[in-house]
């Protein structure tokens, strides 16, 4: 009989013959990064130079203010662009988007255009840059799209540069758009995220002139902190559940997990180092400020992050990023992961999602300053923060929803799912004395409260980090830690912004009153930061964020709780939440529960799939491993009777294998007949009945599979183990 294991044999053999060699080479001189750093992009140098100025000049206007594209310019701006798009090897175009999937869509079209002589020219029009068309009806819309009027259009983002995608064969020049339905609504992320970012703005200008403050414009900025892991790419073609549900279904936990913690910030071996650094070439020529890369906590756990940049670019990058170290991956022969669970027992990966608030100007409006009015200022948006997340809870909880991300949080190694903010010692204390209202005697030696000259500078990056809060503040920004690592940035920050934008609005509200009845700018500040201190303390939590007596606290202090995605969605529900979206303009009431069907949706199918996947895998490989094992155990033990000896321990090993293998094919008949159930009519219930019926049913069949594992023999095991993917590369 052939063993099954033969496969991963060969693959630990393979991994251990790989070189980087032909790859990339210590001694070879690679091209520094500021050579190439945005060589794929259509970015504003490459426009300077290509284009007419009064073009220029209209396109930057349209980039800077919002102005819309003026179409006379489209023709002159296509041309310019497909030129230089051809020099570089471009052959196609795409209008590049973010369906609601959570990830890209790209449909390519030739340049190529047949000419009357029998002949073809290359062209590109105002029109194909501006608008496309892509056949969009399999994209998910939430019921927005009826499917009579299936088709939606493409529309360029001007504010986002163009790039090329290159492939072995060739390149793509790749057009950012945002994707709506006809009769205008959004079918992508991008759109409300655009929207939100209007949003912000409006308030945060608004508010900015109660500082005396000239600014133009305010956007959000994001940089976001990439988890990712990657395993030899052959021991994942053996991993149909990795290759279908992008994680592990089965698998024993390795003697040695991440007990050691040696892998955090630990050297990064050669094969890994050589990848990274292929990934960020390829990201410095798109344009994407990568800066950051290192070892994460889990063996086999890296991590990846640029500099910051404004919301709408940073979450196309992001997407890139993702994309990118996904392609490179196979270059290597490594397998990129961005499941947030991939493997059970060893901690998961997150995206920690940095955001701030940024003038055209510079300034950082979550940056504490070191004037007594810059500090007003600084405390003024801080507030506004702390009273948006601590009224929109649940918004934020929802926007990490996942089937994926339910794994990760609350498992003792990630944020809670119950949103708080870690303010940091002296911030958290400042609060507190603003609730008091005037700073006592005592404590103004190191504490200043407002009206004194300065608060003490606020320390970035210090050991004071509280790596258990989901929502902390780091010195100059907020850091969303609870967001998953496969999902896309772009819904989450579409409610950071909103919610910031509406309590701005408020706060600004309430201090433009005080002013009106002839309080000073301080004396008003100082009343309304007590009222945010009071209404919003509860939100605020410095301690550890993994322990039960934190879950006790929050459910004592009212906070919302919502341990799974099936339950945060009720979010949707919430008469505040759609009201909300429609008066800041960014999703209509049919836009915001179309999303809401989506991710039901893909809840639902996401664990359809590992249900599916897992009683697969236990049927036709690991059943299959295990009567082997049983009956290569009866062999014995009759070969032994027949020469009239025996063997308690057989005897033992054969009882605790049958046991194991009845128990296992109980289970899993069990998950048979759930998945044949398809849980009734509406995607509501159908999500339910994967929650509460298909999910334990995986439970347990996994139970008994890793329990076989431990006993099968090596060489009888047809899945490459959580030892070799994790201690293999
Ligand atoms: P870590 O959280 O691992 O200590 P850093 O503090 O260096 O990492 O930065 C994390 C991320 O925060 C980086 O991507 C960085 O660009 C981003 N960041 C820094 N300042 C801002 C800001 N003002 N707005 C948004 N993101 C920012
Ligand atoms: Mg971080």
């Amino acid at each position: 009989m052939a063993h099954t294991a033969t496969r991963r044999y060969d693959v630990v053999a393979a991994v251990r013959k790989f070189t980087t060699n032909g790859h990339t080479n210590g001694s070879e001189k690679r091209p520094s990064s500021d050579e190439i750093f945005g060589e794929d992009t259509f970015n504003i140098d490459i426009m300077r130079q290509k284009l007419p100025k009064d073009v220029f000049n209209g396109l930057i206007a349209t980039i800077e203010l919002g102005k819309p594209v003026d179409p006379k310019i489209a023709d002159i701006v296509a041309v310019a662009m497909k030129d230089w798009a051809m020099e570089r090897g471009a052959t196609h175009f795409t209008h590049w988007f973010q369906p609601l999937t959570g990830s890209t869509a790209e449909k390519h079209d030739s340049f190529i255009t047949p000419n009357s002589g029998g002949g073809a020219i290359a062209r590109f029009s105002g029109k194909e840059l501006i608008q496309g068309e892509p056949d969009a009806s399999s994209f998910p819309s939430g019921g927005i799209r009826a499917t009579f009027e299936a088709r939606g259009y493409t529309a360029w983002d001007v504010t986002s540069p163009a790039f090329i995608m290159k492939n072995p064969k060739g390149a793509t020049l790749c057009i950012p758009t945002a994707f709506a339905s006809w009769t205008g609504e959004a079918l992508d992320h991008k759109i409300p995220l655009l929207r939100s970012m209007e949003a912000v703005n409006k308030s945060a200008i608004r508010a900015l002139k109660l500082f005396d403050v000239k600014a133009t414009k305010v956007y959000s900025t994001v940089g976001a902190e990439q988890e990712y892991f990657l395993i030899d790419e052959d021991f994942a073609y053996n991993r149909p559940d990795l290759l279908l549900s992008g994680r592990t279904l089965f698998g024993a936990k390795p003697p040695r997990g991440q007990e050691l913690e040696d892998h955090y910030f630990g050297s990064i071996p050669d094969r890994i180092l050589s990848y990274m650094t292929d990934v960020e070439e390829e990201l410095y020529k798109l344009g994407v400020p990568v800066k950051t890369r290192h070892n994460e906590v889990a063996p086999g756990q890296f991590e990846i992050a640029p500099i910051f940049e404004n919301t709408n670019v940073a979450a196309d990058h992001q997407q890139l990023t993702m994309q990118v170290l996904r392609t490179v991956a196979r270059k290597y022969g490594l397998f990129c992961i961005l499941h947030e669970k991939p493997f059970a027992g060893v901690n998961g990966s997150g995206k920690h999602t940095n955001w701030s608030l940024s003038t055209d100007t510079g300034m950082n409006l979550l940056e504490p300053g070191d004037t007594p009015h810059d500090n007003m200022q600084f405390l003024f948006f801080c507030a506004a923060v702390i009273k948006a997340v601590d009224k929109h809870q649940d918004l934020l909880r929802v926007s990490i929803a996942t089937a994926a991300n339910d794994h990760r949080l609350g498992a003792n190694e990630a944020p809670p799912a119950i949103v708080s903010i870690f303010l940091g010692d002296q911030l958290e204390k400042i609060f507190a004395q603003l609730e008091k209202g005037k700073a006592k005697k005592s404590e103004t030696k190191d504490l200043l409260g407002l009206g004194t000259p300065v608060l003490p500078p606020l320390p970035l990056h210090t050991g004071d980090r509280n790596r258990t809060s989901p929502f902390a503040f780091t010195g100059n920004k907020f850091e969303f830690r609870a967001v998953g690592s496969s999902q896309s940035i772009s819904f989450p920050l579409v409610i950071l912004n909103t919610i910031a934008a509406e309590a701005i609005d408020e706060l600004a509200d309430e201090v433009e009153k005080h002013l009106k009845a002839k309080k000073t700018l301080e004396a008003a500040l100082q009343e309304v930061l007590q009222g945010v201190a009071k209404a919003h303390k509860r939100i605020i939590f410095g301690g550890d964020g993994y322990s039960d007596e934190w879950k006790a606290e929050a459910k004592k202090r009212g906070l919302y709780i919502k341990n799974t995605s099936l339950e945060a969605f009720e979010a949707f529900h919430a008469k505040k939440n759609a009201a909300l979206f429609s008066k800041y303009a960014v999703l209509n009431e049919r836009e915001w529960f179309a999303r809401e069907e989506i991710l039901l949706d893909q809840y639902f199918k996401t664990i359809n799939i590992e249900g599916e996947t897992t009683a697969s895998l236990a049927q036709r490989s690991i059943l299959p491993a295990a009567s082997r094992y049983v009956r290569s155990l009866a062999e014995t033990l009759q070969a032994l009777k027949s020469v009239g000896s025996s063997s308690k321990g057989l005897e033992k090993s054969l009882k605790e294998a049958t046991a194991l293998l009845d128990g296992f094919k109980d289970a899993l008949e069990k998950l048979v007949a759930v998945n044949a159930d398809e849980g009734g009519e509406t995607l509501n219930s159908k999500a339910k009945h994967m929650q509460s019926k298909v999910i334990p049913a995986m439970a347990k069949v996994r139970e008994y599979a890793d329990k076989l594992e431990k006993i099968v023999p090596d060489d009888l095991w047809p899945l490459p183990t959580y030892q070799e993917m994790l201690f293999v590369k």
